[in-house]
């Protein structure tokens, strides 16, 4: 049985962020990812949207992750000409009522160290005159990312600094032995393969396939809960300059406004299901809720401008009743196994966070 020093499972951005941390550190790194090729789930299933880091607990490894993150993130662009833009976000209160919550958030930001500028309903609408808002807040650190440019230029890293990536090859199990891991994968020639580190970057996956490492404590795998969202399109040009979010609604950050890097519009996404397996169907009938919605921030939105776009799903550790879990980073101080990293519930901000979250996953293994 061929023996390898680490692998990470999964060629998400997370998944690619660490191997590359990994190889530049001078580890040998098999990355084994399932799909035909790198990052077609949640990697490619998001607003790509540069967070600035405001919404989450102080504290939190979101909040001081999303922060880090986001720094690095816009040194390695500029570094690797990865296509980026500090476009900037207003964060709308639409009535009085929401007033409280744009103050909190305010308040969450400065514990955050992120930069707010507080706008008047005026200011708002010199910043977006197509919002409609009593108040808002501006965020200049907010950008927009190309996170299939992103991806490639970390698995190039990865690759320049020795790493392998093998597709079409999903991990089924693993035993974990007292000096290593031996891994099972599945798919059209199955192999066994020995490892001293390993690393479950499988996103939406990462607790299903924890159940299935034997010798693992199965009590520290927590719940796995999917939020599906979904996007529509806005046809014709997009009369924003910057990304617009309304007040976040209990498991998302309500039905925002994103630009791509063309200036293409799109809104959402909304949390519209919690399926009990990954199902990325655009469901039927969402049209009403979407133009109502967003008719609270932009009155104009005209009759027909909404398209169905796509759907992506947040992988959670907490379900619809109870408050947004943290991301998991759970290392051999965690569950008491030696060289094994399990990466759970990295929803996001995880795009903005992933050189941040690889840097922590090495500092498991720094010597
Ligand atoms: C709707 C939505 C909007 C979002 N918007 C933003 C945003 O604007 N900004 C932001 O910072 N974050 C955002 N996020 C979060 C961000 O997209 C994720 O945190 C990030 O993409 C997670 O990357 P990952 O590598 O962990 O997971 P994934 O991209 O899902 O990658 C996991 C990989 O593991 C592979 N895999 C799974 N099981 C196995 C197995 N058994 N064997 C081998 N391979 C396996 C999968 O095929 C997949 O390629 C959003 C998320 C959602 C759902």
């Amino acid at each position: 049985m061929e023996t390898v020093d680490m692998v990470v499972i999964g060629a998400g951005v997370v998944g690619l962020a660490v191997a590359r941390r990994l190889a530049l550190a001078g580890r040998e790194v098999l990355i084994l990812e399932e799909q035909p090729t790198f990052g077609t789930q949640t990697s490619s299933r998001n607003s790509e949207v540069i967070h600035a880091g405001l919404y989450y607990p102080t504290g939190s490894l979101k909040a001081e992750l999303c922060v880090r993150g986001k720094e690095a993130l816009y040194r390695y662009c500029v570094e690797r000409g990865v296509a980026h833009r500090r476009i900037g976000k207003v964060l709308v209160a639409c009535d009085e009522s929401e007033l409280a919550a744009l103050a909190t958030y305010a308040q969450r930001a400065a514990a955050n160290g992120v930069p707010l500028q507080p706008l008047t309903a005026a200011e708002v609408r010199e910043f977006e005159p197509a919002v409609r808002a009593v108040a808002g807040l501006y965020s200049a650190s907010t950008g927009i990312i190309d996170s299939h440019g992103l991806m490639l230029a970390l698995l190039g890293d990865a690759e320049q600094a020795g790493a392998m990536l093998v597709t079409h090859t999903p991990v089924v199990g693993a035993r974990i032995e007292s000096d290593a891991i031996v891994l099972r994968t599945g798919g059209e020639e199955p192999f066994a393969l020995r490892c001293r580190g390993l690393v479950n970057a499988a996103g939406l996956y990462a607790q299903d396939l924890a159940r299935r490492f034997t010798g693992f404590p199965t009590d520290r795998i927590p719940p796995t809960f999917y939020a599906k969202g979904h996007y529509f399109t806005l046809s014709g040009r997009a009369p924003f300059q910057h990304l617009v979010y309304p007040m976040p609604d209990h498991a998302g950050l309500g039905i925002h406004v994103t630009l791509d890097l063309g200036g293409q519009g799109k809104f959402g996404p909304d949390v519209s299901g919690w399926p009990a397996t990954p199902d990325y169907a655009f469901e039927a009938g969402l049209e009403d809720k979407f133009y109502r919605a967003i008719r609270r921030y932009y009155p104009d939105l005209p009759d027909g401008a909404l398209q169905p776009g796509y759907t992506g799903i947040r992988p959670k550790v907490t379900g619809p009743t109870a408050a947004a879990g943290d991301f998991i980073i759970q290392g051999p101080t965690a569950h008491g196994v030696a060289g094994l990293v399990n990466l759970f519930g990295i929803e996001s901000p995880g795009l903005t966070a992933c050189l941040a979250i690889a840097e922590r996953v090495w500092e498991e293994w720094r010597p």
